[in-house]
């Protein structure tokens, strides 16, 4: 008996789906080394560029000094130090609820808001394309777990007639693999009328998306009673790590009591909380970097459509090219990269089968030539490719 390893290595790689780690040899940024090679990147997810902003790393820098490295302790323990505290108040305010409670990441937010929610007897409804945390999430909380259509009130609906128990209803906020963003009006009322809680996951709106950065719920204007449970991450438009629940007294004490991926961790290092704390204030101040932002994305969204490619429906940073063959998605990544441009092809299972595609991401940081250098680069290449795609 052995488990046999290198054949479905093989499969993997027969399939086209064989994942490789590009090692980044410089900060983040749209100019990086990538395996020995300077490129122009538009992968990333650092949307407002702060996650190499000198005031951003000056902060860590003094925050260290000051608190020093590690968090020491869980939470509940002696980890819980000042600046923790000081960022969840921040958090608090700014996403406009009584409280925020900070995880060490993402996928340990969803993780544990999702179980320590609902559990064996209550139900959790899912849109079919959220992220990954989130459906490993719903499974493991033992609640009865139910997939509803892509961004589908009536397919919800139908779903919450079902339903017992507490029902919690659970959606990304922007798609993180489409860009395009849930329709949480027709979303929060569908679970309004059944007495279900709609969870919202706005990794990817919070920066980009609301006059202040606030994501889709400053977007669509909708209050706490619509989505009593807001997730967003630090990851990604804030540039630095982690995550936060936004929500009631009463749920942010429910997690610090029944959440498991948050007491049985070790708190992130409270330098980290002062480095967010500054990327707070600038991605709530600096609206220059969503307004740059939107204008890269109307010049990518135009000069796209003019080549002839197949974008999605998102007026978000993530601005996903439709390939749908894995092989062709990887061969178009390649080409790009011989031309000193790293877009990645993101493949099934991230994605549904036959649906592989290259996921453009823009940035503050970006320059509108450098978005033209993406967009000359991509005719080229389509060109060129056309024979074997006809
Ligand atoms: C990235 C992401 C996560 C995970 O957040 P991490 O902090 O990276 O663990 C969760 N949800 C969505 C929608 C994401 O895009």
């Amino acid at each position: 008996m052995s488990f046999d390893l290198s054949a479905r290595l093989a499969v993997r790689r027969a399939d086209n789906l064989y994942r490789q780690r590009p090692l980044l040899e410089s900060p983040q940024g749209p100019q990086v080394v990538v395996d020995g090679q300077p490129l122009l990147a538009f992968c990333n997810n650092d949307y407002l560029g702060l996650a190499n902003h000198p005031q951003v790393i000056e902060a860590w820098q003094a925050g260290a000094s000051r608190w020093g490295v590690g968090g020491g302790a869980s939470h509940l323990v002696i980890g819980h130090s000042t600046p923790h505290h000081v960022l969840e108040e921040a958090l608090a305010e700014f996403t406009g609820r009584p409280r925020a409670l900070l995880f060490s990441n993402g996928y340990m937010a969803n993780m544990g808001a999702v179980t320590a929610l609902v559990g064996q007897g209550d139900t959790v409804l899912e849109d079919r394309l959220n992220h990954a945390s989130l459906l490993d999430a719903g499974l493991l909380s033992g609640a009865r777990f139910n997939r509803y259509l892509h961004n589908d009130a009536a397919s919800l609906a139908k779903r919450l007639e079902k339903a017992c128990g507490n029902t919690l209803v659970v959606t990304d906020g922007v798609f993180s693999m489409d860009g395009d963003l849930a329709d949480l009006p027709a979303l929060a009322r569908e679970a309004r009328a059944k007495g279900a809680w709609l969870m919202v996951d706005d990794a990817h709106g919070f920066g980009p998306l609301g006059a202040n950065g606030g994501g889709i719920v400053e977007h669509f204007g909708l209050s706490a009673d619509d989505v009593p449970v807001l997730v967003g991450t630090l990851g990604k438009a804030f540039g630095t790590s982690g995550a936060f629940v936004a929500g009631s007294e009463e749920l942010i004490e429910s997690l610090v009591q029944f959440a498991r991926p948050y007491i049985y961790t070790t708190s992130q290092p409270p330098a980290l909380a002062c480095a967010t704390l500054k990327s707070l204030e600038l991605l709530r101040t600096e609206h220059w970097r969503r307004e740059h932002l939107n204008t890269l994305i109307g010049q990518f969204r135009r000069g796209a459509e003019q080549i002839g490619l197949q974008l999605m429906d998102s007026f978000t940073p993530i601005q996903p090219i439709m390939v749908g063959d894995s092989g062709r998605a990887v061969r178009v990544s390649q080409m790009l990269r011989e031309r000193g441009l790293m877009v990645t092809a993101i493949r099934p299972p991230t994605v549904p089968a036959g649906s592989a595609r290259l996921r453009v991401t823009l940035s503050a940081a970006h320059t509108e030539a450098q978005v033209q250098l993406l967009l000359s680069a991509l005719e080229d290449c389509w060109r060129t490719l056309e024979p074997d795609h006809a």
